[in-house]
């Protein structure tokens, strides 16, 4: 088998652009998967064309031209097929001008919108030939068709054996087709029936190793920390709080009670829609924790979030005689000093913080319990690495929070084994929250409606458009938004604005003076989806809320509704089915499983999955193979004759997903 600098096309400058990448052998460069296909097999005939996306095959009617409207170029070409005609446009690709003239015949790819009754695309894909084409992630310097003639190299240079990892008996068993195969056609697909094929074997060992690795790193049923709990303990928690416990609080901080006093090693999952009052519940578990003298870290995946729960942590525990403090990576130089003294002294019991909790710096004095809010943020990694900040034989107690609720096989996978308590009703006197579609002409009766409810006194959320994955233009968005309602309609109301890449101070302050009333409209991107807390804010305006994922603007739409006022959520944008599901419920239970539904899974993964653990890859939306190799797994691991295989798949998983799971500690 060759290296991967002996292929032709790799210099030194491609090398650095894989390993970037993570892509160091020819293993590695053919396991980058393409993030999806496209079907060029069967083009649809234009007079067929629907709003969505399709292959069109046809020839140039005449050459095209190339326009320039405000310095952005615009390349326009007109397409027939026999039964009709497609305007295309290329925007900002000049060069589309002289690749085809009249009369040569184009296989195109792309989004079919409709505009005057005639049937265009705008920036459609050029595909080579008639069949599957497989799409990769960018990478600079490295297009498509080059990685595709690298994977080919490296097809070539390997015999069937020395690509397989799974013995025959056991494809045959789960009905896996060979390795160097389920490469090629992953690559190089022939045909759908075999592209799926590729997909199984791929998925099925993907899934099969993630899952072996999850095992290895911590069990229900490992000893834990026994504490000392006594029965008095969870009533005096609760009649110290400013409110009583609704029956779900009250039953999930019992199991948590029972679990930590079991004498083994809690592993649970604590999910309850947003607004149910998980923090509470949290809270009691690290006064739990802090009665038998060991201390909580509790890891939030923002640095808002953290602040927010630092500070009701002080307001509620601090009664209770328990100290508490803030570990974040924006605390200046002698903070942080004294911060990490008093976790390494112990003096305070319970520590929250962002990322920063797992730093090596870190080292605690006592630690036996850690908390993960908003869990699906976090990768196993990091995770893992917070439970093993403790050091010693019994394992730390684990208890994740979490607002999503998802199908158990998928919790699997996610989490590793766990067991969950679920806060189901809402804390009284909670109104639902009322939700709209408003379509644009609608916008100014909208700002009417915000500016009177600020005579009112009652504060507004403005969440922009979600700019693709980039954060650059997410900031830019906000900015944007944010000048043009300042200086226009919404010029009578104090505004400030949050946004991802914001200097943290600024950041901090804007959130801060909104929470306590100073500001009257919040212009922020997503990063208010996670948690913030402000009572006073009654409405929601989520700008084009067709990008957001269901889920998601129900994750929004739950920072408001907080106080006793009725809270309005406005969703922007054109009236549709999907938008349709949040006016009609307020379940985010329902609403998750109505998301599920309409996209699959792999799409509702993929909005959840920010730092996740599991690489993109095959697999990881597919509820039924997540089903099958979990049941794999387990008869695997109640045969004794099959610990030498296990172990060698635990092994494998080590190599594969070492980056996941690779802490440093080993
Ligand atoms: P989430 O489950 O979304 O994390 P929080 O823990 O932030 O919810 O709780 C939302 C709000 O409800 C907080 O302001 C909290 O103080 C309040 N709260 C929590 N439990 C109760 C309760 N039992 N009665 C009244 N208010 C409560
Ligand atoms: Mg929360």
């Amino acid at each position: 088998m060759k290296q991967l600098e002996e292929l032709r096309g790799v210099g030194p400058k491609r090398l650095e652009t894989l390993a970037k990448n993570g892509i160091t052998s020819l293993g590695a460069l053919l396991a980058a998967l393409p993030l999806g296909y496209v079907d060029a097999l069967n083009p649809t005939p234009i007079e067929r064309l629907t709003e969505q996306v399709h292959c069109v095959e046809g020839l140039i009617l005449e050459s095209p031209r190339r326009h320039y409207y405000g310095g952005k170029s615009a390349v326009k070409a007109r397409i027939g097929d026999g039964s009709g005609v497609l305007s295309v446009t290329w925007f900002n690709q000049p060069w589309m001008s002289s690749q085809f003239k009249k009369g040569d015949s184009l296989l195109i790819y792309g989004k079919v919108g409709f505009y005057q009754g005639m049937a265009n695309m705008v920036n459609p894909r050029k595909i080579q030939r008639r069949g599957i084409e497989p799409i990769y992630r960018a990478m600079p310097g490295l297009p498509g068709k080059t990685f595709s003639a690298l994977a080919r190299q490296a097809l070539d240079s390997m015999t069937d054996e020395c690509a397989e990892t799974l013995p025959q008996w056991f494809r045959d068993n789960y009905g896996l087709c060979g390795k160097r195969f389920a490469w090629e056609q992953a690559h190089f697909p022939q045909s759908q029936t075999l592209l799926d094929q590729a997909k199984r074997r791929l998925a099925f060992e993907n899934l099969l190793l993630y899952q072996a690795a999850l095992l290895a790193v911590g069990q229900r049923g490992q000893a834990g920390l026994p504490l000392k709990g006594q029965e008095g303990d969870l009533n005096r928690y609760w009649s110290a709080l400013p409110f009583s416990p609704t029956d779900g609080q009250r039953t999930a901080l019992q199991d948590v009670f029972d679990d930590l006093n079991s004498g083994y090693a809690m592993r649970r999952l604590l999910q309850g829609d947003v607004g149910s009052g998980k923090t509470a519940v949290a809270f009691g578990a690290a006064w739990l924790a802090a009665r038998s003298g060991y201390q909580c870290a509790m890891m939030a995946p923002t640095e808002i979030l953290a602040q927010q729960h630092a500070a009701s942590a002080a307001k509620l525990l601090s009664p209770l005689g328990i100290t508490s403090g803030l570990l974040t990576g924006s605390l200046g130089t002698g903070e942080r000093r004294a911060a990490l003294g008093h976790i390494a002294d112990g003096s305070w019991q319970l520590i929250i913080g962002t990322q920063a909790l797992i730093s090596d710096t870190v080292s605690y004095q006592n630690l036996g319990l850690v908390i993960t809010d908003e869990q699906h943020r976090f990768g196993v990694r990091q995770r893992q690495a917070l439970a093993e900040k403790k050091g010693g034989e019994a394992q730390a107690h684990m208890l994740a929070l979490s607002a999503t609720p998802i199908p158990r096989s998928l919790a699997l996978v996610m989490y590793g084994d766990v067991e969950v308590s679920l806060i189901q009703e809402k804390p009284p006197g909670r109104l639902p929250v009322k939700t709209r579609v408003v379509p644009e002409g609608k916008r100014s009766q909208l700002f009417d409606y915000i500016l009177a409810g600020a005579k009112r006194g009652e504060q507004c959320f403005y969440v922009c458009p979600l700019v693709e994955e980039d954060e650059e233009l997410n900031a830019k968005s906000v900015k944007e938004t944010y000048q043009y309602l300042k200086k226009g309609p919404l010029k009578a109301l104090r505004l400030g604005m949050a946004y991802g890449q914001q200097d943290n101070a600024d950041k901090t302050h804007a959130i801060s003076r909104f929470a306590a009333g100073e500001l009257d409209m919040l212009v922020a991107s997503s990063v208010i989806e996670v948690g913030v807390d402000v009572p006073g804010a009654t409405i929601m305006v989520i700008e084009d809320a067709d990008r957001f994922g269901l889920a998601q603007l129900h994750q929004l739409r739950g920072r408001v509704g907080r106080g006793d006022k009725e809270s309005w959520c406005f969703l922007l944008g054109q009236p549709n089915d999907r938008l349709q599901v949040m006016t009609q419920s307020d379940d985010g239970f329902f609403i998750a499983q109505k998301d599920l539904e309409q996209r699959g899974p792999g799409q509702f993964f993929g909005t959840l999955q920010h730092g996740h653990g599991l690489p993109d890859a095959f697999g990881v939306g597919d509820v039924r193979l997540i089903e099958e190799t979990t049941r794999c797994l387990k008869s695997l691991a109640q045969d004794p004759k099959q610990g030498p295989f296990l172990e060698y798949l635990t092994g494998l998983s080590r190599d594969v997903f070492g980056s996941v799971f690779n802490s440093g500690r080993h």
